[in-house]
């Protein structure tokens, strides 16, 4: 079995505007690249599981998730890093497009596509870390056992809300990884 990185991206990898869809939107988070590259030096999976309700609401669709997730892919390679598989939940219930507008599994704070990574890439949970900027990111990881961290902003880091002080919390994927891989 596997060691394992389940990341959050928008907000963790790459800079989030709101449902970020374009390609020529992808912009990433400094030291996002290098982090994601020392991650696949050390042997770990990469996994990056993200909610794109977005699909749900008609504000983009799955194959602009698709696109957006191939630019990331070639943006990384050029660097020499990897992610080794993307999940996504299109749905939300709220939603008014169909097929998309139902309650699932999927969508985080649910855990399908945590699950369905720990099998595809062969992942020890307990070898496997997680990294997110929303509790919902990180809650269905700890219940499967895997040592996670928050991201917050700089100012949060001293004074954080009540719901951060839940969670290990870290300003950057990088310093993230430094505290949960020592
Ligand atoms: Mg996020
Ligand atoms: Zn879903």
């Amino acid at each position: 079995m596997n060691p394992g990185a389940l990341i959050d991206r928008d907000g963790t990898i790459n800079v989030d505007e709101g449902y970020v869809a374009k390609p020529d939107e992808l912009e990433f988070k400094p030291g996002a690249v290098e982090a994601i590259l020392s991650l696949n030096q050390r042997g770990f999976k990469v996994a990056v599981i993200t909610n794109q309700g977005g699909v749900a609401y008609g504000y983009h669709t799955e194959a602009d998730v698709e696109r957006f997730h191939a630019e990331m892919s070639r943006q990384l390679a050029s660097y020499g890093a990897r992610v080794d598989r993307f999940y996504y939940c299109p749905h939300n219930i709220k939603g008014t497009i169909k097929p998309y507008n139902v309650e699932c599994e999927c969508r985080k704070p649910g855990d399908a596509m945590y699950r369905q990574a720990i099998s595809d890439l062969d992942l020890d949970p307990a070898l496997c870390i997680a990294v997110g900027d929303k509790p919902t990111d990180l809650i269905p990881a700890i219940a499967l056992g895997v040592s996670s961290v928050l991201l917050v902003p700089s100012e949060h880091m001293d004074d954080p809300t009540p719901e951060e002080k839940q969670f290990q919390r870290a300003e950057t994927l990088g310093s993230a990884l430094d505290q949960l891989l020592t």
